[in-house]
Formats: structure tokens, sequence, C-alpha cells
């Protein structure tokens, strides 16, 4: 019944719907506290207002101190002036002392403030401000109902407050959880009920090479297409997050390409969120960069294979041999029993180097490399493993001996190069199928005080892309002669090791069809004090 009311009643509710409009409309605190007490300053026929809160949003003081947030009838320079006013408890405001301070205040902005109204803002029964109405009147003090109807402005203000303290801890809490998502070592992408990326950590950035602001809004699929073995995107045809009925905490494992082309091996775990009848809502991933775990399992599974496979070969051959010697229907040519066993020997000693090999891959994994570091000739060395080789090539290979005569003596651990050396010669005669001639030598690098040595073939050389690939852990070359040699892919992978520990680097010059050279450097013996090497 509009008309029935007085005006200023129909004003007044008029008033506290803009209020209540503002408030649901906009989460700006101080625009609406500006339009409450702007409102309650001319319902009150005052001439002048103040909104003050108190800051401790814990409260943990029992009186925290409070700060002005919206005026009316009062410049910004006058406002420090009423901090005083704010300091004395609210029910003192009537009492003379109080005046008092009003009057001082007046007297110093020039405001006319003769009388003051205030009231507490509540938000949960807590005080968290408070609403002050000044009147240049003194003759008509404020009444009963105008202190029930600055009460409705107090709660409405208190409203806006308490709406604003809420959104600014979600806001808070968000950016908390923003920060701990963007922070995350782990990739963490969370997506949409429409399979979207909604949300694309650094991480993750990392791990897929795309960019967040173009993974944002496309599907998971796309970004992040984890293959199986086969090639076929898991995402795709196999998302674990559609699985009827659902997982509970459902994995996806897989190859992933990014954009920069780096294969990883990834592990993507997923939470996901369902309404009460089941429909999927969304979810988040937590994407692990697994390579490592998956190689060296990759690894475990090829040492397995290849000790089965190369340490089975020399024992089913002497074992062979053995058993046929003990054949009493078999009568044995002197000869023939000297051959049989000279393969033994070969197979026992081929049999020794492997485990021997195996053994150094796993002290070199637990422990590195100790050397027993002396001086000694290189070409030395080079010549009587070349005469070891040359007794059992016969006339397939020739070797050349090709060190100059200004190279010094070399420290470095004998035994050990002496097994590099090996290794590249018999690689050398290994992978060159046609015969040839093999080559080694070497000569000086004074600037670095190192020597620099070199075995040489004319075989089938190597690949530019397998070049770095063949000096990792028991990697072969997949070709025709990776089925007819035999070889469990150390003899590099131990050498560089060697070498290295050495502080000398190892690496190979090749071209297809034409034969490798491996170079290595070593560190020369140091020179005496009379200037002479030794
Ligand atoms: P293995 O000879 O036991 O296979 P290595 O570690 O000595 O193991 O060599 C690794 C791979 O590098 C070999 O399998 C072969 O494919 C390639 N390789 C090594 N030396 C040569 C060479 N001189 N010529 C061509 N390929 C070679």
């Amino acid at each position: 019944m509009a008309m029935e009311l007085p005006d200023q009643r129909l004003r007044q509710r008029e008033y506290l719907l803009k209020i209540s409009r503002a408030i649901t409309a906009q989460l700006d605190l101080t625009s609406v506290l500006d339009l409450v007490i702007t409102v309650a300053v001319e319902m009150l026929a005052g001439n002048a207002g103040l909104i003050a809160l108190s800051d401790d949003e814990l409260g943990t003081e029992p009186t925290p101190p409070q700060q002005i947030y919206a005026a009316a009838g009062i410049p910004s320079a006058a406002l420090p002036a009423f901090r005083r006013l704010l300091a004395l408890p609210i029910e003192t405001l009537g009492k003379p002392n109080a005046s008092a301070v009003l009057r001082e205040i007046a007297g110093e902005t020039g405001l006319p403030l003769r009388q003051v109204i205030a009231l507490p803002l509540t938000v949960a029964a807590a005080p968290v401000g408070t609403i002050y109405v000044f009147r240049a009147a003194l003759n008509v003090s404020f009444n009963v109902d105008e202190a029930r109807l600055l009460q409705a402005f107090a709660d409405q203000a208190a409203i806006a407050v308490s709406n604003a303290r809420l959104y600014q801890s979600v806001l808070r809490e968000k950016q908390r959880l923003d920060a701990m998502i963007e922070q995350s070592a782990d990739g963490v992408m969370i997506i949409d009920a429409r399979w979207r990326i909604t949300t694309f950590n650094k991480a993750m950035e990392q791990l897929t090479g795309w960019n967040r602001t173009e993974a944002i809004g496309r599907p998971c699929a796309e970004v992040l297409g984890v293959r199986d073995a086969q090639g076929a995107n898991i995402c795709l045809v196999d998302c674990p997050l559609q699985r009827r009925p659902p997982l509970n905490n459902p994995i996806v494992e897989g190859w992933l390409t990014s954009r920069d082309g780096r294969e990883r091996y990834i592990q993507s775990r997923y939470a996901a969120q369902r309404s009460s009848t089941g429909a999927f809502l969304g979810a988040i991933a937590n994407v692990r960069d697994i390579t490592e775990q998956k190689r060296d399992e990759q690894l475990q599974n090829t040492f397995i294979s290849v000790i089965s496979h190369e340490l089975k070969t020399p024992v089913s051959i002497i074992k062979g041999y053995a058993s046929t010697f003990q054949r009493e229907d078999a009568a044995w040519t002197l000869a023939a029993m000297r051959e049989g066993f000279r393969v033994i020997e070969a197979e026992a000693d081929r049999l020794a180097r492997q485990i021997q090999d195996l053994l150094d891959v796993s002290r070199l994994q637990a422990s590195g490399m100790r050397l027993e570091l002396s001086d000694w000739s290189l070409p030395e060395l080079a010549a009587s493993v070349v005469q070891a080789f040359a007794a059992q090539t016969q006339d397939r290979f020739t070797f050349e001996l090709r060190f100059t005569d200004d190279l010094p003596p070399v420290h470095a651990d004998y035994e050990r190069i002496r097994m590099v050396l090996t290794n590249l010669i018999s690689n050398a005669i290994k992978y060159s199928p046609h015969g040839g001639r093999i080559r080694i030598g070497g000569h000086p690098l004074p600037e670095l005080n190192q020597a620099l040595g070199y075995v040489a073939d004319q075989g089938e050389g190597i690949p530019p892309e397998e070049q770095e690939r063949i000096f990792e852990r028991f990697y072969r070359i997949d070709n025709r002669l990776r089925r007819t040699t035999q070889g469990a892919g150390l003899g590099l992978y131990l050498s560089r090791a060697i070498i290295e520990a050495h502080g000398g680097k190892i690496y190979v010059e090749s071209q297809v069809g034409r034969g490798s050279r491996f170079i290595f450097t070593l560190p020369l013996a140091r020179r005496q004090i009379t200037g002479e090497t030794v």
C-alpha cells in the first residue's frame, strides 16, 4: 500500500531497494558503501557521514582500529581529523567528552558538525565497523525513528561488507590454489564436462610444448595425446574417464610427443568430479614425466635378454664340445681335439670378457671408476694388441700403426686402455664384413697436454643419427650385421666411461659404406722439472 506510506518511508524503501540491488550487482565494496552513506545522510537530514570498518579481519583484537571506507559531505583532506572520533566507543558519543571531540573536529575542519549519531555494523553478531551521520542543527536531535532508519542502512552496509569479505577470502583461496597448481612440479590440467582444458600449468607447458593460451579450450585428447605401444591415441580410443562403470582412480600411461618433437613417457592420474547421478562434471589430471623410469625398465629387460643370449652362446658351444669329446663311439684325431680345445678356450675367454664387462657396468653405476695411473707408451700398447688380433684374422685384414715419433708417454690406466683398444679393434674387425685396412695411430695435442689416438677401418660405417647412440648401454645398430655378429652393446659404453674417467673424450667420425674412425684423447705424462717428458 505504497500510497498510504508517508513520503519519507517510501523514499527509504526505494533507497534500501537501490542499495540491495547495488549489493547484488557489484562486488565493489567502496561503491556500495558510498551509496549507503550518501543515502543515509540524505534520509537523516544530515550534512555529513562516514562509514568506518575495522581492519582486523580475524577479529583477534578486542577493539581493532577502524579505517574510513566511505564518506559523504566531508572533503578527503578533512578525513584524518575524524580518527579521534573513531577511537571513541559508540555509547559515549552523546556524552560531553565526545561532544568536545566533535567540536574540536568541527573547529579544525571548518565543517558545521554539531550532532552525531552512530551505529555498529555487525556481521554474524560480530561488530565489523560503524556508520556515522552528522548534523549541523543543534535544536532537533536524532530521535528513535531515525536511529531505526540508520539501523536499516547499517544492516545493508554490513551485508555488503560480509559479501565483500567472503568474496575476498574466496579470491585469496583461489589465488593460493592457482599458485599451488602453477608451481607444482607435476603437470596439472583441469578439464570441464565437455573434456575441454580450463587450467594448464607451467609444468604442463614444458611437458607438452603447448602454450597455455593455445591449450586452454581445446579437447584434452588433442593436447595430451598419449600413445600406447602400437601408436594408438589412448585418450581417443580408450579414455579411462569414460569407462562404464566409472573407474575409481583412472590412470593413463604412454608415450607423448611434445610439440617440439621430444618423446616422453608420461603417467596421467585423474580425479573426476561427478554429479549425484554419475554425470561427468570435470576432472583434474596430474601428469608426470616417467621417461627415466620407463627407460630403466626397458634397459632391465634388454639386460636380461642380452645376458641370456650372450652368455648362453659360449656356454652351449663349450658344452657341445665337452659332450662330443665324451662320446665313446667317436675316435678323435689329435688335430681335431686341439681345434676343439682351442674353440673351448676362445669361448671361455669370451664368456670371461662378457662377465667382466657386466661387472664393470654394474660397478660403474655403483661407485664410478677407480683408475691405476702410470706413464707408458701408447704405440707400444697398440702394437701388442694388434699382434694378438693379426694372428687371428689371417689375410682378411691389414693392420697399420701410424703414431708420430713426437708422441710422449701417456698418463693412464694401462689395463683399461688395453681394454678400450681391444674393443675398438675388435669392432673394426666385426663391422668390416669384407675385411680391409685397419689403421691405428696417434699424435700429441701439446696445447691440451693430451695424446690423440684413433682406430680407423674401411667397414660398413655408421649413419650420422646413430653416432652418439652407439655409446649408450646395450645399444646396437639395428641392421644386418647386428644379427650376424655377436655383442652386447657394452664395449663402446665402457670405452667412453674409461676415457672420460681419464678426463678425455671419445667420439666417432664415419661415413656409411666407407668406414669409421674412433678418436679418443688421453692425458700425457707430466713433464719433469728438467723439461723432459716421462
Ligand atoms: P657390440 O659390438 O657388442 O654390439 P659396442 O658397444 O662395441 O657393442 O658397439 C655398439 C654398436 O656400435 C655395435 O653394435 C655396432 O652397431 C656399432 N659399431 C661399433 N663399432 C663399429 C664400427 N667400427 N663400424 C660400424 N659400426 C660399429
